[in-house]
């Protein structure tokens, strides 16, 4: 296969919707694409080599798998529903086709399963119905009845002007029982806790299985304490030893309980703030209670607001590219911009990343803003090259939780063949800290962005980790000096020398020197007068939105 091939299949791999495993004869799992690992929860690493059974739900699945082999001899293709287990728990109905990979001469065959969507509610009988409304292993409401349910109960309660309890309930270190006594004696634990909690409640109040070993339970209350007359009953039912397989085993549950309205009226903020109190019940021994609005500060609960008004965002498109213009220091000539995200909020509005991109790392939501941010700045640097503007290259800030994603190198690469934007275009800013996680794994990831032919630099240079070892063995083509130290060149003895050592180690290493926080001609002079490359700063411009920034580009040579 050529080489443009094989790259025209790793894209198509990549990008596609549908989840794909390929797996060899002895059913062990060879490949899986990022569409599998979204629709199933796991991750590549945690499937790889690994025996297909662990994700074919039921033995009638398994048989599928082996019966189509005889099929697909004559056939070429099987196609049907397969119903694949989901890493958090339960399974879910796919529309799948197995087919033939011939191996190379004289090598046995591989086989490809490819998992479509999931049955749609037209195509479902009563049976497939609840499946898709019900995990599937308990037969409980999953997380989207519950949140139906919820809704249900809030409507009513404040009808009749009562509060509701929303109780969430996590079994204390699951994961020891599910790893050391396997996943089949875990489901039948989840299956006889699921049990017991029924037994808990009434049989109009919800008791659904959100994910894993996450249960929520929503109850009108009639008097004050019930919130806690419940929990006190749950976390005694669950201690009762339980006996799975002729063994008795024995679990504590945490539970964080909200409450409405006390605590919010809206579903989505309730059930983040009984999960945030379960999590805080969880520290310590576990086999505890816990009110949201006791115990949890303002901050916490800001926090999680945040979280929910920046998943609206995503959905409603809030978020917003402005460019601050990169001048080099001799021909001060604009040669390069840097992306900053702003979050417009209709309620709050123009809100800077410094406040909520630590939140969208946090809760993992960076990776949909920043796919968008790293998309959005090519599209614009494309149509601004399109428009005949001199070319320059445009930098975009990477989380360290953007970079760890397996696919992160193929995702760049996508995004720059979706553009047409050159690579050579294309500047990823990343932080020391950054560097010094996962090492080995990162030096790969960085090193095929490179040899994608982007730039990477690194942002806020010399705050952060004090070992410069890493420096050669990491692919880096710019420094950028801090503004902390640029801020005080004139007045710091002490910071000027380090704006000059770092500009001289990247004069020594052959890497290019950036300033950043330029905010007046005597930081410039100092920049320009000591051999720095290019400066960003206050002094030739704030970031500004696109077309701002378009008319700034438009001068050839600025004189500033
Ligand atoms: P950063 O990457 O170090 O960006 C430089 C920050 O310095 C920007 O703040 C910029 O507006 C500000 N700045 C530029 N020139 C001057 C100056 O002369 N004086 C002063 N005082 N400040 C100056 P901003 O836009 O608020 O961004 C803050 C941080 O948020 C960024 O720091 C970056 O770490 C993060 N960020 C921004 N956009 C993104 C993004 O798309 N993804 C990620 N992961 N992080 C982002
Ligand atoms: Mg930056
Ligand atoms: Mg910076």
């Amino acid at each position: 296969m050529s080489q443009q091939t094989q790259a025209l299949f790793d894209i198509i791999l990549a990008n596609i919707d549908h989840g794909v495993i390929v797996y060899d004869a002895n059913n062990l799992v060879q490949h899986v694409n990022p569409a599998f690992e979204r629709m199933t929860g796991y991750t590549a690493s945690e499937v790889l080599g690994k025996d297909l059974e662990m994700l074919v739900s039921g033995q009638a699945d398994r048989a599928i798998i082996s019966t189509m082999r005889g099929s697909i001899d004559t056939k070429d293709c099987w196609q049907g529903e397969i119903k694949i287990r989901h890493r958090k728990g339960g399974t879910c109905p796919f529309n799948s086709s197995i087919h033939i990979l011939p191996g190379q001469t004289g090598q046995p065959h591989n086989y490809v399963t490819i998992i479509r969507n999931v049955v749609e509610n037209r195509d479902l009988d009563k049976d497939d119905r609840h499946n898709i409304q019900c995990n599937l292993l308990t037969g409980l409401p999953n997380q989207h009845l519950f949140k139906d349910r919820l809704e249900q109960v809030l409507i009513t309660s404040k009808r009749v002007n009562k509060s509701a309890a929303i109780l969430v309930c996590g079994l204390d270190r699951f994961s020891i029982i599910n790893d050391g006594l396997g996943h089949a004696f875990g489901d039948l634990l989840l299956k006889a806790v699921a049990l017991r909690l029924k037994s808990c409640f009434r049989g109009s109040d919800t008791v659904a299985h959100i994910e894993g070993d996450c249960f929520g339970m929503v109850l009108q209350m009639t008097a004050t304490d019930d919130g806690v007359t419940i929990a006190e009953k749950i976390l005694k039912a669950i201690k009762r030893p339980f006996e799975i397989k002729g063994q008795e085993v024995t679990v504590t549950a945490s539970i964080g309980i909200s409450l409405y309205p006390t605590d919010d009226e809206n579903v989505d903020k309730l059930i983040a703030y009984a999960k945030s109190a379960m999590r805080h019940a969880k520290k310590g021994s576990g086999n505890k209670y816990q009110f949201f609005s006791n115990n949890m500060n303002t901050k916490a609960k800001k926090r999680i607001e945040m979280e929910c008004s920046l998943r609206r965002a995503i959905e409603h498109k809030e978020f917003i590219l402005y460019y601050q213009p990169k001048v080099n220091a001799e021909s001060q000539q604009i040669v390069g911009a840097e992306a900053l995200m702003r979050w417009q909020d209709p309620e709050n509005g123009m809100i800077s990343p410094a406040v909520f991109i630590p939140v969208a790392e946090e809760t993992g939501l960076i990776e949909p803003i920043g796919t968008w941010g790293l998309r959005e700045a090519c599209r614009q640097n494309k149509q601004w090259q399109d428009k005949g503007l001199r070319p320059i290259r445009v930098s975009v800030n990477v989380s360290g939780r953007q970079l760890l994603a397996t696919d992160f190198a193929d995702k760049i690469k996508v995004i720059l063949e979706e553009s047409g934007l050159l690579s050579r275009y294309l500047e990823l800013e990343i932080t020391e800290s950054l560097l010094m996680d996962n090492t080995g794994d990162n030096i790969n990831k960085l090193q095929q962005i490179r040899d994608l032919g982007c730039h990477i630099s690194i942002d806020d240079f010399g705050t952060g980790y004090s070992s410069l070892s890493y420096l050669t063995r990491f692919p880096i083509s710019a420094l950028k000096i801090d503004r902390a130290f640029i801020k005080e060149v004139e007045i710091s003895k002490n910071a000027s020398e380090v704006a000059r050592a770092i500009i001289g180690l990247s004069q020594g290493l052959q890497m290019e020197v950036i300033a950043e926080g330029a905010e007046n001609i005597k930081h410039v002079n100092f920049l320009r007068q000591n051999g720095c490359d290019t400066v960003q700063g206050y002094y030739y411009s704030r970031p500004v939105p696109a077309e701002e920034f378009e008319d700034l580009l438009s001068i050839v040579f600025i004189k500033w």
